[in-house]
């Protein structure tokens, strides 16, 4: 097997270089996985939030060291990553502070004046798949809810991010989490399969694209395990003509760029309103000149680089494909160095249907316009695609708004703001974007038993 290579994109540096955990590792992160259960389901959640208090303690201690880390590995700038790591403090204090009530059993009274009650039990050792895009965020969101409802982790996390994923394990252990809590596995994706023929793993939670969403819950089917898909979007980000267009322009490109464009909630499909389509395209265009390309590590730079030279190469055919079939470059548009995860930001318009900006999902710096008539219209593009993540909607009339979000198919709307995932709020797709629903309630109810008990 192939070792585990943590490189900087920005200059292709080898950082270092990892052993796969090998079979005898696996054997044993599994033994201590499932004898760790017992023990730490049984632990009251007064003691579980404590650690995660401290696990957030933790966090914020090496905020700078972490935010470094990231920036290395994947090319996002400094203040992001410092903020991803801000955000899985926050996530750790959410779960600390409420899962006990959002777990608490309910009781309920039947017709016949019997009694019932649900109770909400920990399934066990869950296996968490997760992307290099947001490597700490991602993890910490599904850990936190899926550990404090006393099931155990285990992390096979994106083959570019090792040190992430060997640091997270560290911090678990730091914050003294007992072992076996919380472990990563440098395995590659097509381990994962067997993994889940193992009966000691309960249930899986995968991040990703589409094509691992199906294997892993392929996997998960066969073997009758519990699945949970946070997969790709294309968010359509709608403009009608009554809209603020200064801040709808400036949050568009926010949108647009966080994480230089790797974020599954990114906006990717800019939907204007006919009236309100030129001066928007231009306030776009003026506020992305607005923005400081620069090193991952300058503080002072609004965007470095992609993850990965082969992310820029497979953009870059997308944008060339959707370009030889007729859509229009108001900026960039040029093809990556060989070799580089360096891209240009891109605006296109003129988008023909059956171009991959139409329907796929262009995960980068590529913004791709579209002028309609109506509001109407507005919606029926924005469901054309197979995605259902997230969408946001800019009008003057919140009312006019939160009508017109009944009818987009996704798992989240926003109205006058960016689509964002927040530890309150529900987080999660339809469609090809995936089943389940992580943070919030919902999310922590995911990986438990809702076992009825009936008092005759
Ligand atoms: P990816 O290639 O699907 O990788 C995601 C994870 O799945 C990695 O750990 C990867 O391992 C693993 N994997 C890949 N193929 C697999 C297989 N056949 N079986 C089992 N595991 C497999 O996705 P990515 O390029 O890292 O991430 C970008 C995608 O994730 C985008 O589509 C994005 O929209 C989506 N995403 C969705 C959300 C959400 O919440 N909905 C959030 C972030 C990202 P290797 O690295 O070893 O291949």
């Amino acid at each position: 097997m192939s070792p585990f290579r943590s490189i900087n994109p920005w200059n292709g540096e080898v950082l270092q270089e990892f052993s796969p955990t090998n079979p005898e590792a696996i054997e044993q992160a599994l033994t201590l996985a499932e004898q760790r259960c017992g023990s730490w389901r049984e632990l009251p959640f007064a003691e579980k939030s404590r650690l995660f208090y401290q696990l957030a303690q933790r966090l914020r201690d090496q905020k700078e060291e972490l935010a470094r880390l990231i920036s290395l590995e994947v090319g996002k700038v400094l203040t992001e990553s410092a903020a991803e790591i801000e955000k899985c403090a926050l996530v750790c204090e959410f779960y600390a502070e409420k899962s006990a009530s959002f777990l608490a059993p309910e009781e309920l009274l039947l017709p016949d004046s019997k009694r019932a009650q649900v109770i909400f039990q920990p399934l066990g050792v869950i296996l968490a798949v997760m992307p290099w895009n947001f490597p700490f965020w991602q993890v910490f969101r599904f850990a936190a809810p899926t550990l404090m409802a006393g099931n155990v982790g285990l992390l096979k996390h994106a083959s570019n991010v090792p040190q992430c994923a060997l640091a997270i394990q560290r911090l678990f252990l730091e914050a003294g989490f007992p072992s076996g809590c919380f472990q990563s596995l440098l395995i590659e994706g097509s381990h994962v399969a067997a993994l889940l023929e193992d009966p000691r793993i309960k249930g899986v939670s995968l991040t990703g694209s589409e094509k691992a969403g199906a294997s892993v819950a392929a996997a998960a089917g066969k073997n009758l395990k519990k699945s949970l898909l946070e997969l790709g979007g294309s968010d359509p980000f709608i403009v009608l003509a009554d809209a603020d267009l200064p801040l709808a322009a400036s949050t568009a490109v926010k949108s647009r760029m966080i994480n230089f464009g790797q974020s599954c909630i990114a906006a990717k499909r800019f939907i204007i309103e006919e009236p309100v389509y030129d001066p928007f395209v231009d306030l776009f265009l003026q506020e992305l000149k607005k923005l400081k390309p620069g090193n991952p590590l300058d503080e002072q730079a609004s965007y470095a680089c992609m993850a990965r030279p082969d992310l820029a190469a497979e953009l870059y055919l997308q944008v060339r494909e959707t370009v030889a079939l007729g859509a229009r470059v108001l900026t960039g548009g040029k093809a990556p160095e060989p070799g580089s995860a360096c891209f240009e930001p891109t605006v296109l318009e003129n988008i023909p249907k059956g171009s991959p900006a139409y329907s796929k999902e262009l995960f980068g710096p590529v913004a791709s316009f579209f002028k309609v008539a109506s509001a109407k219209e507005a919606i029926a593009l924005a469901n054309t695609t197979e995605f259902g993540l997230g969408a946001s909607i800019w009008t003057a009339n919140l009312t006019r708004g939160a009508e017109l979000a009944t009818y987009l198919e996704s798992g989240a709307v926003f109205i006058n703001s960016l689509v964002a995932s927040h530890p309150m709020l529900p987080f999660g797709g339809i469609k090809k974007s995936g089943y389940g629903r992580e943070l919030s309630r919902q999310g922590i109810l995911e990986f438990v038993n809702q076992k009825t008990i009936y008092l005759g």
